[in-house]
């Protein structure tokens, strides 16, 4: 664990003149959806290539005042992040791993030609702002605030190339528990259709344009009645993610096996913390190409017993069914398995603070 340092506030707090009352607060927190409810704050720091990352801000929570000419409407230069902040039983509010979110964003910026934004800075605007509007942090179990750092090309410049002007927000937003009725599995569609990156392309990088590129083959997968998709890599071939969350298989002698990073995959903090704690439960962990016709073989004999994915959001995700063009089956019994479970009560057992967190994955933010 880590707890936190003084450090010193180079964010400035300036108060919202007009915060929701506690009543108000006590109304959203009661019926929590995700993404639609957002704090009372958020941080904002602007950067210039002649003066750096400057006016660092904690303000009031507010639609922003684009130039209509701002570089990332038209070109989208911008990255993101997601993490969250846990409240523990003893009312202290704790994050999951930021410091590699943090990473993860310096890596995403430098693909996207934006600026590097320094990891203390990345964790003191999360900190900052989660201290500002911790009466957010909602207490009811398997919910948490949502957190989201995100940078774009603010300058009014019509020109292709890196911008200027860059603005880092962060906003936070109270979510509930991702199943609310249990942990029950989704049907994937595998695209055949679409790729969602290439060697060389944007994959690695957490950037709103691989999202924008993944709606319509998602749209696609919804009308023939699926809840996600997942991707294959360009040759068609091995298997690579869902739109925002990794995957990973289990096999009847107990192992497990997930996609290796190629460069075309989002390397996700969840999926290195499963791998960490699948091993550290005595299972062979590869990390490897999965062909696609291997993937369904072995499901088909029943060599694959389970498959998950895995992102911030929902921590696992069971893969119950899965189906493309020429085939449609059922993974193991069709319902969450062991190991997926298993491996969801350890991972936010941690995060809530309920486990012992034997890796110093947590860091304490209020
Ligand atoms: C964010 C994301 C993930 C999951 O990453 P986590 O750090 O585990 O939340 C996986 N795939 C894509 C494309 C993502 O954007």
């Amino acid at each position: 664990m880590t707890t936190p340092t003084a450090s010193s506030t180079s964010y400035e707090i300036r108060p919202s003149s007009n915060p929701r009352t506690v009543t108000e607060r006590a109304e959203v927190l009661a019926d929590l959806k995700f993404g639609t409810v957002f704090t009372d704050h958020m941080a904002h720091a602007t950067w210039t290539n002649q003066e750096g990352w400057h006016h660092r801000r904690i303000e009031a929570y507010g639609p922003l005042q684009l130039d209509p000419a701002s570089a990332v409407l038209h070109y989208a230069q911008e990255v993101f992040e997601g993490l969250k902040a846990y409240a523990h039983p003893d009312g202290s509010v704790w994050s999951f791993r930021p410091e590699a979110n943090a990473r993860r964003f310096a890596r995403s910026a430098e693909r996207l030609a934006l600026p590097q934004l320094s990891e203390e800075d990345f964790l003191d605007s999360v900190r900052q702002l989660v201290h500002t509007d911790v009466e957010w942090v909602p207490t009811t179990p398997g919910s948490s605030l949502y957190l989201r750092p995100f940078m774009f090309a603010s300058e009014a410049f019509l020109g292709v190339r890196a911008a200027q002007r860059v603005d880092y927000l962060v906003i936070a937003s109270p979510v509930g528990p991702y199943f609310a009725r249990g942990i029950t599995p989704v049907h994937i569609w595998v695209s055949e259709d679409y790729t969602r990156a290439a060697p060389g392309g944007t994959g690695a990088a957490k950037c709103g344009g691989n999202y924008a590129a993944s709606l319509l083959p998602q749209a696609d997968a919804a009308a023939r009645g699926f809840d996600q998709i997942l991707f294959l890599d360009p040759s068609g071939e091995n298997i690579e993610e869902l739109g925002g969350m990794n995957v990973v298989v289990i096999h009847a002698d107990g192992s497990a096996s997930t996609p290796r990073l190629t460069g075309s995959i989002l390397e996700g903090v969840t999926r290195s913390s499963i791998l960490t704690l699948l091993a550290e439960d005595g299972r062979t962990v590869t990390e490897r190409d999965i062909p696609l016709a291997e993937l369904v073989d072995g499901v088909r004999s029943g060599e694959v017993t389970e498959i998950f994915a895995c992102g911030t959001a929902a921590v696992v995700t069971p893969i119950g069914r899965l189906a493309g063009t020429d085939f449609d089956v059922t993974v193991g019994d069709g319902e969450a398995g062991q190991v997926t479970r298993d491996v969801h009560a350890t991972l936010t057992g941690i995060q809530y603070g309920t486990r012992e967190d034997t890796h110093g994955w947590l860091t304490r933010l209020v």
